[in-house]
């Protein structure tokens, strides 16, 4: 079996490589440093769009919004290499984020072109947003209290949303909230909201313990007018299933990615830890040796997962087995990595200011953010045992 990727996506890896050392660990580093975002003027971002960076998968042509093959395992390998140099720098690249795959898998036609085909100018950095969370519902999405109600052809929305990657820079966010909050799930339904929308502000850079390249925000909508142009999934009762049908599809997509972010980070935290090991002679001690390899061997059995998961991806076959087993298993071992570097680093790492002590700060978030370990595990028991995905 060759597992090899092939040319272009290496050729993509490469370039991803070049930038990574040139531009995303100084700019993580920095971002860390000072404690905040990457501020969106920065010339980088205009940079990355130049070289056609930053765009969107819909292509408006019949296929739109399809994934060509092997483009998943692309994307997997990127995001990858990308994290290996800095995830935090990785989110903060220009592009419709997560909220793309909503548009495309719940947008018309009309909707992809008009909130995605922007993306392929090349004349400024964009961002897109996705807002599920809120201070009082983040695993349990059922319990978002953003409310979604009809005036004439408008929708009005009020509620608080957090931790939303992108959000005060980004051109649109789609927000998630419910036409009936007694209806759980089924009520949810999605709106883009568009910068500038009468009555969403409020927005406040979250603060972090690490990936501090790239804003989490919090904002909040108050008696927020959308036009009726912006619901996502159509208005009427088939929508209602959609709408949470629709939030789950975006993360079967989206959490083997997540899960190849963590094996970067967990790689950069193997090489400094072995760089480190060897500066100070560590490498004749056997355990030292040992633990060291377990982390690679972990970190490459995670990879394969993701890479399956994506495999079925490209091959249009359900994944949400692989994808909730990549996500539950890949930020474990990174966290692994990072605290064996901490341990091998003593005072070092305890100072504050080596790599390996930001990718331990780093590492946490990965097994929170698109569902956390706990969840994916309490998913895949479910139906390890045939019981359905949703309990309620
Ligand atoms: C860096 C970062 C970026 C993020 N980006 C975004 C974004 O762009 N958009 C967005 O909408 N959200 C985003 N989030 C929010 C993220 O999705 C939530 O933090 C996540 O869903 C967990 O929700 P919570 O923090 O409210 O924790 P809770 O749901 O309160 O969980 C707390 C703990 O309890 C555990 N737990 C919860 N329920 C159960 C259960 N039934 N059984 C067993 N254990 C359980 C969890 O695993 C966790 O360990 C981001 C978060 C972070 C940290």
């Amino acid at each position: 079996m060759d597992l090899t990727p092939d040319e272009p996506t290496r050729e993509r890896v490469g370039r991803a490589r070049s930038l990574g050392r040139e531009w995303v660990r100084p700019l993580g580093l920095e971002a860390d440093r000072m404690g905040r975002p990457t501020p969106p003027d920065h010339p980088f971002f205009a940079q990355l769009v130049e070289l056609g960076l930053g765009g969107t998968r819909w292509t408006g042509g019949p296929e739109a919004g399809e994934r060509g093959p092997g483009n998943a395992r692309a994307t997997l390998c990127v995001a990858e290499e990308l994290s290996y140099w800095d995830r935090g720098v990785a989110v903060s690249f220009p592009g419709p984020g997560l909220g793309e795959p909503p548009i495309l898998s719940l947008g018309s036609d009309e909707q992809r072109e008009r909130f995605l085909a922007p993306f392929r100018k090349r004349d400024r950095p964009r961002w897109g947003a996705f807002a599920m969370t809120e201070p009082g519902a983040g695993s349990d999405v059922a319990g978002i209290r953003t409310s979604a109600r009809r005036e004439g052809d408008d929708w009005i929305l009020d509620g608080d949303k957090s931790f939303a990657a992108n959000a005060s820079r980004a051109d649109w966010i789609v927000v998630w909230a419910t036409v009936d909050a007694s209806r759980g799930r089924e009520g949810h339904r999605a709106f883009v909201v568009e910068r500038g929308a009468p009555g969403l502000g409020d927005f406040k850079v979250e603060r972090k313990m690490g990936l501090k390249a790239y804003e989490s925000t919090s904002f909040s909508l108050r008696q927020c007018r959308v036009p009726g142009a912006n619901l996502l999934g159509g208005r009427e009762p088939a929508a209602l299933r959609a709408g949470f049908e629709g939030a789950m599809k975006s993360f079967n997509a989206t959490r083997p990615t997540i899960a190849a972010m963590a094996v970067g980070m967990g790689r950069a935290a193997l090489d400094e830890s072995l760089a480190f090991a060897r500066t100070e002679g560590l490498l004749g001690d056997v355990r030292v040796r040992d633990r060291l390899e377990r982390i690679r061997r972990r970190l490459r059995v995670a990879r394969l997962l993701c890479w399956r998961a994506a495999w079925l991806a490209d091959h249009r076959q359900p994944n949400v087995l692989e994808a909730s087993m990549s996500k539950a298993l890949a930020p474990g071992v990174t966290f692994e990595a990072a605290a064996l570097g901490m341990e091998l680093l003593g005072a070092v790492g305890g100072r504050g200011d080596h790599l390996i002590e930001k990718l331990f700060r780093d590492a946490k978030a990965m097994d929170i953010v698109e569902g956390t370990g706990q969840i994916q595990r309490l998913l895949m028991a479910r139906k390890l045992v045939g019981l359905p995905r949703d309990p309620s």
